[in-house]
């Protein structure tokens, strides 16, 4: 097992709190576990934590810091110790809601991380307790009823040196990677686990520092992904992406930007990397302009919007990236 167990928490910002909150429960189906000040506390149904998302009011959307939970107090000091010896490393705190000391960081690209190891599980309410014991929290089926975070994907000038860090600072694996014609880096998909993604970084079509591209939801199947792009219609979110699938880390994907800003999907499929020496897969620029595994571009905006949004006055995407 690798010193990172998995993300999560992540702390969302939104400058429309309470229509956030309204899509967050209402379409995504997620359960509001506490509230405190401007921040509400949510999670799936299948999170074993108390929550996976903290959305926050905020004069700007984004992402505020993301957990990260070690995967014993050793591998947290030990983690701990390499981020130290980077020099990105910013001090303890005694931690988010229900949960033990935290580490924070920021990663090269200027990203805000909390490492942690002690977090409280989640212990249901009554009218919230599931029939069976090995759930966290019964099924309700509200909305599309998404069951955990999956994956966040975040934005970065460089790839190439936030990618490193994490490989050498915090462990993760390289599952696949572009590579530009020129050599340069635009995206690297890197897990702590078995699952083909969990912690992404794309390029910033505008060379801007510490943004997010989008947070991943999970459900069992691609059908709840086709029902959920039906109940983004029907509550006017906007779907950036419809159902269809990546070629890269094979994920089943909707894609929509919620009314904060946000982009947020629903995801499903994708694979598992058992094999221990798996070599990175790399994609080439030729490759990537084929489009999603079956031949569908993504709109250009995929490519190039992120939160906190760019001023589109000052700065213009980078063509290299638009692919
Ligand atoms: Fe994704």
């Amino acid at each position: 097992m690798s010193d990172i167990a998995h993300l999560g928490p992540v702390e969302l910002l939104t400058p429309t709190a309470e229509r956030s909150l309204a899509f967050f429960v209402d379409v995504l189906g997620m359960e509001v576990e506490g509230q405190d000040g401007a921040s509400v506390y949510l999670r799936g149904w299948g999170d074993y934590q108390r929550y996976s998302l903290v959305l926050t009011e905020s004069a700007q959307a984004g992402m505020a810091w993301l957990g990260l939970r070690a995967s014993s107090p050793e591998a947290l000091r030990r983690r701990v110790a390499a981020v130290q010896g980077t020099g990105l490393g910013e001090g303890w705190s005694e931690g988010a809601r229900g949960r033990g000391p935290s580490y924070r960081f920021r990663d090269p690209d200027g990203h805000n991380f909390e490492l942690y190891y002690e977090c409280e599980r989640y212990d249901p309410p009554e009218h919230l307790r599931p029939a069976l014991k090995n759930q966290p929290q019964r099924y309700l089926g509200r909305g599309a009823a998404v069951k955990r975070l999956d994956h966040v994907n975040v934005l970065a000038a460089d790839v190439r040196s936030s990618r490193e860090f994490a490989q050498e600072a915090l462990g993760y694996r390289l599952y696949e990677r572009v590579e530009l014609d020129d050599g340069s880096e635009a995206g690297a998909w890197l897990s702590a686990s078995i699952a083909a993604h969990e912690l992404i970084y794309t390029r910033d079509a505008y060379g801007a520092r510490g943004r997010l591209h989008h947070l991943a939801f999970w459900v069992d199947t691609r059908e709840e992904c086709l029902r959920a792009a039906d109940l983004f219609l029907d509550h006017g979110i906007k779907i950036e992406a419809a159902p269809s699938k990546h070629a890269i880390a094979q994920g089943f994907f909707l894609y929509g930007i919620e009314p904060g800003g946000n982009r947020i999907e629903v995801t499903t499929g994708g694979y598992f990397v058992f094999d221990p020496e798996h070599p990175t897969v790399t994609w080439t620029e030729e490759e990537r302009a084929r489009g999603q595994a079956w031949g569908v571009h993504t709109v250009e905006s995929f490519h190039t919007y992120g939160t906190p949004p760019v001023d589109a006055a000052d700065a213009r995407p980078d063509g290299e990236a638009l692919r």
